[in-house]
């Protein structure tokens, strides 16, 4: 279980049963109150080299904007929900945004609004709305915490119509298998060569567990998908990601195989990640290859059309050899 060196907390959250549940569970944990999650000073002056151990702090609050974005990749809208940021540290992770802000965990304990708007919105809807709830955090990680899937699948699978849906590089699944979700959960898992696990996502589950988990996942019933992302494009590439894929080949269940659908995503990075990662992990590798990256406004940079060209073609090939029977939903 994550135990953190300090909580920081709104006092409202005292007013919601999950934000009781918690101070109850950390009670021997160091706590300060603070006015806002969204503006913790301290934390705003700290270093970037401090980033590591920012990570083993807990922030709860309750979420105050509830905005969905229209999205047209796998859902329909983004939703908020529970949680964001994540105490794992994958290197590239985009939820690093303004210095510091957004890199530590912070739970949201006003879930019963939040899923209430989801729900509305589901069953007034003409057709059938995905709404993507894990597009801020890892749903399946912060569960280990707060017990929020179990609950939110609990809570959704009376609705009328509508999917939930989030990624996850994590395979702390158990409490949701027995779960009655009425097939209205579609669950993402996310994979990379496991060399690329080992030195870039750090504290997240290895390649074999997580694979394990979709065989789980699929045999309780769950829809599910596989996000290859995101795709580094590390010496001989290549090698590895045909690698990864035949490992997928080998290692997952013909049930998964039946019906699993692919998603695979470029790494896009920035300027705040290569100030903070140099700071934070000096021998980590560096992600930002100067040669096969450029900019594309703000700091922000992503691979040359050219080298995703290449990518897209590599994978259409090898997923269609290996995968002929499972959709590719999108290469971005
Ligand atoms: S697991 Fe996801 S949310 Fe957590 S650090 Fe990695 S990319 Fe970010």
């Amino acid at each position: 279980m994550f135990i953190p060196d300090k909580i920081y907390f709104e006092k409202a959250i005292s007013n919601y049963e999950l934000g009781k549940e918690l101070l109850e569970k950390y009670k021997d944990v160091p706590k300060i109150e603070i006015e806002n999650h969204n503006n913790i000073e301290e934390m705003r002056k700290k270093e970037n080299k401090e980033f590591p151990r920012m990570k083993k702090n807990l922030i709860i609050g309750i979420r105050k904007t509830h905005k969905f974005v229209e999205n047209h990749k796998i859902s329909d809208y983004l939703v908020p929900y529970t949680s964001s940021g994540c105490t794992a540290s994958c290197l590239y992770c985009y939820l690093v945004c303004n210095y510091n802000k957004c890199a530590y965990l912070r739970l949201f304990v006003n879930r019963e609004e939040m899923l209430d708007k989801i729900i509305k919105t589901a069953e007034k809807s003409e057709r059938s709305l995905t709404f993507e709830i894990g597009s801020n955090s890892d749903l399946i990680l912060e569960n280990t915490i707060t017990d929020n899937l179990v609950w939110t699948i609990e809570n959704f699978k009376n609705t009328k119509q509508g999917f939930l849906t989030f990624p996850t590089k994590f395979d702390m699944v158990d409490s949701i298998l027995p779960l009655d979700h009425k097939g209205k959960i579609i669950i993402r898992v996310s994979v990379n060569p496991e060399e690329i696990i080992r030195k870039v996502e750090f504290g997240t589950s290895d390649l074999d567990f997580r694979i394990n988990a979709i065989n789980k996942l699929k045999d309780a019933g769950y829809k599910v998908g596989l996000l290859i992302a995101p795709v580094i494009f590390i010496e001989n590439w290549k090698d590895k990601y045909l690698e990864l894929i035949k490992y997928l080949d080998a290692k997952l269940s013909p049930k998964v195989k039946k019906e699993l659908f692919f998603e695979v995503i470029f790494m896009t990075y920035s300027y705040v990640h290569t100030k903070i990662n140099e700071e934070a992990y000096p021998n980590a590798i560096n992600l930002y290859d100067k040669n096969l990256m450029t900019g594309r406004g703000n700091g922000k940079y992503w691979y040359k059309n050219d080298i995703r060209e290449e990518g897209e073609k590599f994978f259409r090939e090898n997923l269609g050899k290996y995968f002929p029977n499972n959709k590719i939903i999108y290469i971005v």
